[in-house]
């Protein structure tokens, strides 16, 4: 990343932090000077490397999507937003984890999947969705999409492992989606794919139920969504998997992708 690169975006976190906490005092807006020489930069210039906050508490705990903020329209690259990360302490998640599971795929894939959060195999290996779930989700990819997986993009909503797999809480919720939203704008896909309640609920912003949603398109931020069963729910439920090769085959025709007639696996 270039220097004046890392300086912009050194800005924006700074401006970023200023207004969180002026909202925390209850400031609902701001006047803005027009530019003249009076509001010349006095700032100096910024180092090039960027030195690590004295805490990540520094850093916002999550970014507004647009239109009210500036997280989808300057997401920064992937590896800014992992930067971002740092070894984060802004939920009690740290706590019990052994690795930040931030994501991995192709940086431009058509297609992002959102899970909820790591779990025992995740935290263990840094990587989404290698446990039990994952084989079943590169199944879904690799022998219902005919694609491979790191042609895709895998990443969840909260990047460190809720204590006995349980459902994240929603203050950790809250400190974490800033960052999938980020990784989402930055990459840009055709169409994201939620897995369960838990991304389906917080990207959409509904209550309704993953067994309302499954199936039916539904959009974040002008890109279209399919919400589908959770690989692990379908481990305990197999004969639900029907309905994921049904929603997986609407993404595909989304997609443009020729669909074969036979769910995967089936004689
Ligand atoms: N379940 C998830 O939601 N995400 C993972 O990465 C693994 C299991």
């Amino acid at each position: 990343m270039d220097d004046i690169r890392k300086a912009f975006l050194e800005i924006i976190t700074d401006v970023r932090t200023h207004l969180e906490f002026q909202r925390s005092l209850g400031v609902r807006s701001i006047a803005v000077a027009p530019p003249g020489p009076e509001s010349a930069p006095v700032r100096p210039a910024a180092p090039a490397v960027r030195p690590a906050p004295a805490s990540t508490a520094e850093l916002p705990a999550s970014l507004p999507s647009s239109p009210d903020g500036a997280a989808v329209c300057m997401p920064g690259s992937l590896e800014d937003i992992r930067l971002d990360i740092g070894d984060c302490t802004r939920c009690k998640l740290y706590k019990g984890r052994k690795s930040i599971v931030f994501g991995e795929g192709n940086p431009k894939a058509a297609v992002v999947f959102v899970g909820e959060g790591p779990g025992a195999e995740e935290d263990q290996q840094g990587r989404p969705f290698v446990g039990a779930a994952g084989q079943l989700l590169t199944d879904i990819i690799e022998k219902g999409m005919k694609i491979k997986r790191p042609d895709v993009y895998i990443c969840n909503i909260v990047k460190c492992r809720p204590p006995g797999n349980r459902n994240p809480e929603p203050d950790e919720v809250d400190a974490c989606i800033g960052f999938v939203k980020r990784q989402i704008a930055a990459i840009n896909p055709r169409v994201i794919v939620t897995l369960g309640n838990v991304p389906t609920q917080n990207l959409l912003g509904t209550k309704a139920g993953i067994t309302k949603l499954r199936g039916t398109w539904q959009e974040y931020e002008g890109i279209p969504v399919m919400p589908t069963f959770h690989p692990s729910y379908l481990l305990r439920s197999p004969g639900e998997k029907k309905w994921v090769w049904v929603d997986i085959q609407l993404v595909m025709k989304k997609l443009g992708m020729p669909v074969p007639v036979k769910e995967p696996g089936a004689r």
